[in-house]
């Protein structure tokens, strides 16, 4: 995790074949310095994934890949609705995909699913590479059947704690209908429902949890990892592993699982992605 919380998220997943940016929320100097961090050149990059529109995923892109002419995957409306809002605008280099689409890039396959937020067609990622998988999650109101379903098999989850739910009603700056939005279906979840979501995933193949997207005002680490290891300690899964990602530094680095080294016959699929629709353009 390069950076994760209310004010921005950015994450690197890779392997020996492939770097992939998942979400670009921090400014493009913060994305490179900590791209740096881990070893990795920007220009080393393979594409970056987005999982919705909003500004703490999407802000530092526009910078970015006017550097670096990145392939940027998304589906179709997040991509309108980026370069729609004029930040992206001009960059050419988009691949389109459906959302639940299952696809490639180098050895990584990543699978998308639809999880319920307040942004146009906001999306998960099941990402599979050698015998291990890592389930990404962040914005999303609730967990949903297909999600659960989709998060089964993976070994490492990334999962946000937004928010502690007394923090937030006690919350004296944010307006009564942000606290409603924040709380509804298409907001966020809290410690707890994060919580319920990892006890739904304990019968599965899951070995590592790491929380992220908490909100500066209404969370700690503190409280965000209580809550899961109340939740471990209660089902006797205590081996379970834990982190909690910040905003302002990179994480630790986690190896979800090995990956065939040497050579490597990149696919071409490629090939399948449509460039985004461009209104008014020729
Ligand atoms: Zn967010
Ligand atoms: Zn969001």
């Amino acid at each position: 995790m390069l950076g994760s919380g209310s004010a921005g998220n950015s994450a690197l997943v890779a392997t020996d074949h492939c770097r992939l940016l998942v979400d670009g929320g921090l400014s493009a100097r913060q994305i490179v310095l900590r791209l740096e961090q881990c070893g990795v050149a920007p220009d080393q990059l393979d594409g970056v994934l987005l999982t919705h529109e909003h500004g703490d995923h999407v802000c530092g892109l526009e910078v970015l890949c006017r550097k670096y002419d990145l392939p940027i995957y998304a589906n179709a409306l997040t991509a309108e609705a980026s370069r729609c809002d004029g930040s992206l605008d001009r960059h050419r280099n988009w691949r389109i995909f459906r959302t639940g689409a299952e696809f490639s890039i180098c050895d990584i396959r990543v699978q998308t699913f639809p999880v319920p937020h307040d942004a146009v067609d906001p999306i998960g990622f099941a990402f599979h590479a050698g015998s291990s998988s890592l389930g990404f999650i962040t914005d999303l109101g609730y967990p949903t059947k297909l999600v659960i379903e989709r998060l089964r098999e993976v070994h490492t989850l990334v999962i946000e704690t937004n928010h502690d739910e007394k923090l937030l009603q006690n919350d004296s700056h944010r307006p009564w209908p942000v606290k409603q939005r924040i709380q509804s279906r298409h907001g966020h979840l809290s410690n707890n429902a994060a919580a319920s979501v990892i006890e739904e995933l304990l019968p599965g193949k899951i070995e590592r949890v790491v929380l992220g997207h908490l909100s500066r005002d209404c969370n700690t680490p503190e409280l965000a990892l209580g809550a899961v290891q109340a939740l471990l300690a209660k089902c006797g899964r205590t081996d379970v592993e834990l982190h909690c990602a910040a905003q302002s530094q990179i994480s630790t680095r986690f190896r979800v699982g090995e990956t065939e080294r040497g050579a490597f016959q990149p696919t071409f699929e490629n090939a399948f992605f449509q460039t985004a629709p461009c209104p008014g353009a020729l």
